[in-house]
């Protein structure tokens, strides 16, 4: 089995590189400043063929699971920020219409929304409803001819930005916790619903919005999937985003890890390169050989999702081991800076932060850990 990129996708990564240059390197630092990712970023990165869900003959299609992943590793080693804008809006939202939309509303958003026209995202967390994703209050009563939502998403990545939100709410609030939630597609401009923006400390420029709905009607046809099924269907938006958040996870680590080499080649300490240490060199040798093992587990992963096999357990142990090394990395690289590293204008102080963040996103590690363990007693309860 071959987990190596294919040289198509090497060039297609050569013409990121260079939109990386011409589009978003010269206006990161605006976007850091201001705290804000202009709406317009979803459109022109649609438009240079970037995302990982494209509109082709009529309908909605994926590229490779391995191309995604590459493209989200050299956005995040810029900015892990930008990247999980693009992972909300595809990996999240547009992979509930993706998965779960009727042809039609394929066909009214598809088009638009696989060229950022139409920004997504998906709201399943509330206060009290976050790795216990079932947990949710949100209310969906079912009215003449469609729904109406009440309550609130506590943590929504692009929800300020967004014009359509997948949503989870209860549809019928008795049933069993496999039967009771519903997954509908909400128009973010219409009425009843409103967004406060948070302030947070992890993946500047993306925001991270608190949506709440208060009588919102969704139409019948905009229920996404089965009835009662959304608490497996959001699982498996999770299942399949725990992938290209892997990718971002090590793009993280290896954009702190390669300033922190720069820096060491640079740097004169004691008469001599931080590099020149022997200590410091075993350092870097040590977290490479981790960083790569993560990135095979990661590519694995990938080729699971491209061969059409089951990926739960690889996309978890994807997401396992590249927030382990990417959050003993980022700190380690930030350490090479000495005191510049706090300053807010240094490239390197966000990377520890956004390295804490990809821990929380698609499931925090002790979560990880249930799905692989689940995962696990399966197989070997197979070969037995
Ligand atoms: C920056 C950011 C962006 C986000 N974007 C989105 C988004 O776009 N959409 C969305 O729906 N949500 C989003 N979230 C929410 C995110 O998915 C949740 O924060 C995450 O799932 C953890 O849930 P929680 O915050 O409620 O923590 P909790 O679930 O309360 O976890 C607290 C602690 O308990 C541990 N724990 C939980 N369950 C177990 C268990 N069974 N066994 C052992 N330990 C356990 C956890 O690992 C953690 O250490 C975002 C969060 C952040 C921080």
């Amino acid at each position: 089995m071959s987990l190596a990129p294919t040289d198509k996708q090497l060039q297609e990564i050569n013409g990121f590189r260079s939109f990386l240059s011409d589009q978003i390197r010269p206006k990161l630092s605006t976007w850091y400043k201001t705290g804000e990712l202009p709406v317009e970023f979803f459109q022109t990165f649609g438009e240079g063929g970037w995302y990982g869900i494209r509109w082709k003959d009529g309908r909605l299609e994926r590229t490779a699971a391995l191309r995604e992943a590459l493209i989200a590793e050299e956005l995040a080693k810029v900015s892990p920020g930008i990247a999980v804008a693009v992972l909300a809006h595809v990996n999240l939202g547009l992979t509930g219409l993706f998965l779960f939309g009727s042809d039609d509303l394929k066909k009214r958003y598809g088009p638009s929304a696989s060229l950022g026209k139409t920004v997504m995202c998906v709201g399943n967390s509330e206060n009290q409803a976050g790795s216990d994703v079932a947990g949710i209050a949100m209310t969906a009563e079912k009215v003449d001819g469609g729904w109406r939502l009440n309550g609130a998403k506590a943590w929504v990545t692009s929800g300020y930005a967004a014009d359509l939100a997948v949503v989870t709410a209860l549809s019928d609030p008795d049933a069993s916790r496999n039967s009771r939630i519903s997954m509908f597609l909400v128009d973010m401009n219409g009425d009843g619903v409103k967004r406060k923006k948070l302030n947070k400390m992890v993946w500047i420029p993306s925001d991270l919005t608190r949506i709440t709905l208060e009588n919102v009607f969704v139409p019948d046809d905009h229920l996404l999937g089965a009835q009662g099924k959304g608490l497996q269907q959001v699982l498996e938006i999770f299942t399949c985003s725990r992938i290209p958040i892997s990718a971002l996870t090590l793009g993280t680590a290896a954009g702190a890890f390669e300033l922190a080499l720069e820096r060491a080649r640079k740097r004169d300490i004691f008469g001599k390169k931080i590099i020149d240490f022997q200590a410091k060199a075993f350092e870097f040798a040590d977290y490479y050989a981790r960083m790569e093992a993560s990135r095979l587990m990661l590519w694995k992963a990938c080729a699971a999702v491209d061969a059409g096999r089951d990926f739960r357990q690889e996309s978890s142990l994807a997401k396992y081991l590249t927030v382990q090394i990417a959050r003993e990395i980022t700190p380690w690289a930030a350490d090479m800076f000495g005191a510049v590293s706090v300053m807010f204008e240094h490239p390197i102080h966000k990377y520890p932060m956004d390295a804490w963040g990809a821990s929380l996103g698609e499931g925090t590690q002790d979560v990880q850990k249930l799905v692989i363990f689940r995962e696990l007693l399966k197989r070997y309860s197979q070969s037995s």
